[in-house]
């Protein structure tokens, strides 16, 4: 099957129009004709290869929101018409430790990513939602609740996920100090959730311009964190901090944040490393940590909560033909808070 799609063709050009191929939707397949993707980070690491991991030609976006089309005839979940969405995942082995657990970003035997992996229908790499349609099989495909903004809930399916899922485990709620690292599209979800969750939440944030929004979204208080006086004074005083930075920063200062046992959990995903001081986990005794999206489970209880208590992300929406231009603004930290592509756009 024949699809519209914009794609990376190597990692110094801009995104172009092709045209990809999709396969036919087997018995538990889902076919869903996409209506918004949202842009990660992620995608701009993946199209300019700074992870050292990217096939060419990359068809990105990995958080695709769309109305199905077609249905295969084993299928249960999902009917047309039917609002569904689709995460970072497409697949995994489902019988390993990992995916047993509802883990399966971590499967022992190789979770299928929703572009730039192998991909054992086609034999060529799998093609994310900078596209107009998507076949996924409907184990990885998630339902969304109605009374959510379709274009503000694509988002949800990976910045959503992302945040939520370490705020949950690291125990984000009433009485806990939590803080969030950056204001971006990872981080406004990891304000808004930290918030919902009942925690007090402080926004640490490099752009002096996003504090009113910090607290409007949910941050009972904000910190720019070049000023030191600033950090100092909350020295030792964190259960959790969510780190979403894209990019080189210095880890230590936030270590210094914590309090006994406290944990620094790393989301953000700069293509270098960040050194650490041990000293900083020393004394006293903290944990560094890191988290990968979230299962499938995971996915749809966090999709279920946003329903419930009225969450979604703050969106600026664009045509497919601005992916470039919207690279560019990310890269200098202004984007408020998603951009998000009206896949519309690609047919007109
Ligand atoms: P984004 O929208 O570009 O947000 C990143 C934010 O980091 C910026 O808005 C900025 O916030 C801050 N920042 C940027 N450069 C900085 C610097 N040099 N020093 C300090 N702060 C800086 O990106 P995103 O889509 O939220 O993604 C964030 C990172 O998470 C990316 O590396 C992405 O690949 C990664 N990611 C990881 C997972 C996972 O599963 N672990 C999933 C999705 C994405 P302020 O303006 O507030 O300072
Ligand atoms: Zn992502
Ligand atoms: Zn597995």
């Amino acid at each position: 099957m024949s699809t519209r799609a914009f794609a990376a063709h190597s990692a110094t050009t801009p995104l172009s129009p092709m045209t990809i191929t999709r396969r036919e939707p087997m018995p538990s397949d889902v076919e869903i004709e996409i209506l918004f993707c949202g842009v990660c980070h992620s995608d701009l690491h993946f199209a300019r290869n700074e992870w050292g991991m990217t096939t060419y030609p990359l068809v990105p976006g990995h958080e695709i929101l769309g109305r199905v089309s077609r249905v295969g005839n084993k299928v249960t979940k999902f009917k047309v018409g039917d609002l569904a969405a689709v995460g970072c995942l497409v697949d995994s082995c489902r019988s390993c430790s990992s995916c047993t657990r509802g883990l399966e970003q971590f499967c022992l035997t190789g979770a299928v990513f929703t572009y730039g992996w192998p991909d054992k229908h086609s034999g060529g790499m799998t093609y994310g939602g900078y596209s107009e349609k998507i076949v996924c099989d409907e184990a990885f495909t998630l339902k969304v609740p109605t009374n959510l903004d379709p274009a503000r809930a694509a988002p949800l399916l990976c910045a959503g996920i992302t945040t939520y899922s370490p705020l949950r485990k690291w125990g984000a709620g009433k009485g806990k100090k939590v803080g969030v690292v950056g204001l971006g599209g990872l981080g406004h979800m990891g304000v808004k959730f930290a918030h919902a969750m009942g925690a007090h939440t402080v926004l640490f944030t490099t752009s002096e311009g996003k504090i009113a929004d910090g607290k409007r979204l949910g941050a009972d208080e904000v910190i720019i964190s070049k000023n030191a006086d600033a950090m100092a004074r909350h020295a030792g005083s964190f259960d959790m901090i969510l780190d979403t930075v894209s990019a080189d920063h210095d880890l230590n200062a936030y270590l210094a944040l914590l309090k006994l046992d406290g944990s620094l959990v790393v989301v953000g995903a700069p293509p270098n490393p960040q050194p650490v001081n041990v000293f900083s986990l020393l004394m006293p005794r903290r944990n560094l940590a890191g988290s990968l999206i979230g299962g499938i489970a995971e996915t749809q209880e966090m999709l279920d909560f946003c329903g419930r208590h009225n969450v979604a992300c703050d969106i600026e929406l664009i045509r497919m033909q601005q992916i470039n231009e919207a690279y560019e603004r990310m890269l200098k930290s202004d984007v408020k808070y998603r951009f998000v592509i009206d896949m519309a756009s690609l047919k007109g």
